[in-house]
């Protein structure tokens, strides 16, 4: 059984959404234990074979977790024993989540993710981890220096969430020890971005609140396209990773150096560039563009045109109701083109919502009305395409260098499906009611035959099962990102030369 964590325990605050935790203090954990692995074993080649994965060598057995084992060869890999009750067991069983972080969970490429290089650096050993708990307590600034510390406690306290905050000044499970803890401060985070479902609540008709289907998760495909040429072609950022939340969302990570390094007012100014989308649900027009329009909302409408045809119009007919037909009309800017189409619709019921878009430039070529200005209506037109397809942005994720925000790879606790990075390169093939449970995941290694030509290497447990593709794909985009990140740190050391010479001087 995992034990229970002696000091820091920040009971779970009352957040009004799953992913918006702001900071909160906690007492300093039990001190962190050695590291007692070899690390140039561990960290040697980053493409060799991975210790952190089980593969089917030993025959999976049940045994009782040895939380102080001192080399992860000494862990038995469990497995829930009968393969017939996996299907009902609860996502955030504790049996379940044991071998889905025994056995599939990517730990050395989170690493490598969070550490931007094979061997330890400060940007993974102070980073902050913080763990839900399966009593739901929060346990806020854990730390670590390896992956498989971060691993083994992880196993010790089977938290039901794992969230991810910023690097700090020096390790955060110190910072209490610290003489001037005004020099505890955040130093470096991925740009995130958090965009979920419940905010289309009131443009969506398929679902709502935490229901999500295919029809609507076309929202989340506009939102990427969107957010990626921003990030891609506006601000020049090459390592951008998304990653769905396991329900009715999806998070983006920046990681390229320059974004992780950025302060609050940077972040704020790049959330300010992309939000256009204001207030609530209640407020009203939403979408109030000053013309000229600036290059990247002309963009935006270029590629979220179509999109506003085929997924808005046609697949969620968003005015089919005279109550909210009314709400089209409200957005429209001159009283007799309201009264004419209002006329028009009250006529023919059940006007789909594609006509009804028509049958605006078709009555207004019509109109007789003296105050009718056709600028104002391309205008307004165009602001109802952006309300009804750009990307509705939770941008408070966006402006803080200390927000925690969940890690990839993690089980939803209600749907049971794993927070899996998202292929961009195959956005329109992504389906999130395809994505594996950790139900599904662990029958497939138990369902698993060898091949009659046995593999040269030993297959990996996650290799077995529908989680490989996401894997490889997460290891790929961390190859890169390394790949970027020692060029980035030649021409440091180069400039840094420089400047001890001046120094000298
Ligand atoms: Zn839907």
């Amino acid at each position: 059984m995992a034990e229970e964590p002696v000091a820091a325990v920040v009971e779970r605050g009352q957040s009004p959404k799953e992913d918006d935790v702001d900071m909160a203090d906690a007492a300093a954990p039990p001190a962190q234990e050695k590291p007692d692995v070899n690390l140039d074993d561990l960290f040697a080649d980053m493409d060799s074979d991975d210790e952190e994965f089980p593969s089917s060598k030993p025959p999976p057995q049940i045994a009782t977790q040895d939380s102080n084992s001192s080399s992860p060869s000494d862990e038995v890999v469990l497995t829930p024993t009968s393969d017939q009750n996996i299907a009902h067991m609860n996502a955030s069983d504790p049996e379940l989540l044991r071998s889905f972080y025994q056995r599939l969970f990517p730990w050395r490429y989170l690493f490598q993710w969070l550490n931007h290089s094979p061997t330890p650096t400060p940007d993974f050993e102070n980073r902050e981890f913080a763990f839900t708990l399966p009593n739901d307590a929060m346990l806020r600034y854990m730390s670590y220096r390896t992956s498989d510390l971060l691993r083994k406690d992880v196993l010790r306290l089977m938290p039901t969430r794992i969230e991810i905050g910023p690097s700090y000044t020096t390790n955060p499970r110190e910072r209490k020890m610290l003489q001037n803890t005004a020099g505890f401060r955040p130093l470096s985070k991925e740009l995130c971005f958090d965009i979920d479902l419940t905010d289309y609540d009131d443009i969506r008709t398929c679902c709502d609140k935490a229901n999500i289907c295919n029809k609507c998760w076309r929202f989340m495909v506009m939102a990427v396209k969107v957010v990626e040429a921003v990030l891609r072609d506006d601000f020049g950022f090459k390592h951008i990773m998304w990653v769905y939340s396991g329900r009715r969302g999806i998070h983006a990570w920046v990681s390229d150096k320059s974004a992780r390094t950025m302060d609050d007012s940077k972040r704020k100014v790049i959330a300010g560039y992309l939000e256009v989308i204001i207030g609530g649900a209640q407020s009203g027009k939403r979408v109030n563009l000053r013309r000229p329009l600036h290059p990247h909302l002309s963009r935006s409408l270029d590629l979220l045109k179509s999109h506003f045809q085929d997924d808005v119009l046609e697949a969620q007919d968003p005015w089919q109701t005279p109550a909210r037909a009314e709400k089209l009309l409200q957005l429209l800017p001159d009283k007799d083109l309201r009264d004419a189409l209002r006329k028009k619709w009250d006529a023919s019921p059940g006007r789909s919502s594609l006509s009804k878009w028509a049958d605006i430039d078709a009555v207004a070529k019509t109109t007789t009305s003296k105050s009718f200005d056709p600028r104002a209506l391309l205008d307004a037109k165009q602001d109802i395409v952006l309300e009804y397809t750009y990307p509705r942005l939770d941008i408070n994720v966006s402006k803080k260098l200390n927000h925690l925000l969940k890690s990839p790879f993690v089980i939803h606790p209600g749907t049971g499906r794993v927070c899996v990075p998202i292929d961009t390169r195959r956005l329109d093939d992504f389906s999130p009611l395809e994505v594996p449970t950790i139900q599904g995941l662990i029958r497939e290694i138990d369902e698993w035959k060898e091949p009659e030509v046995k593999p040269e290497k030993p297959v990996h447990d996650w290799e077995k099962t529908s989680l490989k593709p996401y894997i490889e794909y997460f290891r790929g985009f961390v190859n890169a990102m390394m790949k970027g990140e020692r060029g980035d740190g030649k021409v440091k050391r180069e400039r840094g030369e420089e400047e001890g010479d001046g120094e000298l001087w």
